[in-house]
């Protein structure tokens, strides 16, 4: 097994009102010249969580941090105007706390960051702000995920 210190969440930056089948996101990746979908979990709207690429395997979804990464990503993230916003349903945001807990109990060291929180920290603060993203994705702030909601 490869070294594993790292959880990046992304958004398949679909409309909220669209469908986005693990189907499609395989299709998508093979035609950017991936083997295979490069996050290895996706979920639905619905919470269902779809095993994409096994964990051994490196994946191909945060460039620089693929090799000790785990990629999950779910379907949304954008709003029915097409602008970035937090479209998880319950369903998505339940699945996505009890598949990174569960994660966490097989790699306890990782770190879980989003994939806008990878983007260069330009002003050298230590901290990537909002004015530093790359891009969006994913749309809401990780951070919040692992709080305990009471
Ligand atoms: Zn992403």
């Amino acid at each position: 097994m490869r070294v594993i210190n790292l959880i990046v969440i992304h958004c398949s930056a679909t409309r909220e009102d669209k469908t986005f089948t693990e189907r499609d996101v395989d299709a998508a990746h093979r035609a950017r010249g991936f083997r295979c979908a490069g996050y290895h979990f996706y979920i639905r709207k619905d919470g269902a969580i779809k095993s994409m690429r096994p964990l051994q395997e490196e994946g191909a979804h945060a460039l620089g941090y693929n090799a000790h990464s785990i990629g999950i990503c779910y379907e949304g993230g954008l709003d029915r105007n097409g602008k970035p916003a937090d479209t998880r349903t319950p369903e998505q945001k339940h699945s996505m706390r009890v598949l990174v807990l569960t994660l966490l109990k097989d790699f306890p060291a990782c770190r879980v960051t989003g994939h806008r929180d990878l983007s260069p920290d330009r002003n050298g603060d230590g901290v990537v702000d909002s004015s530093e993203w790359v891009k969006f994705c994913p749309c809401f702030e990780v951070k919040e995920l692992l709080i305990k909601s009471s």
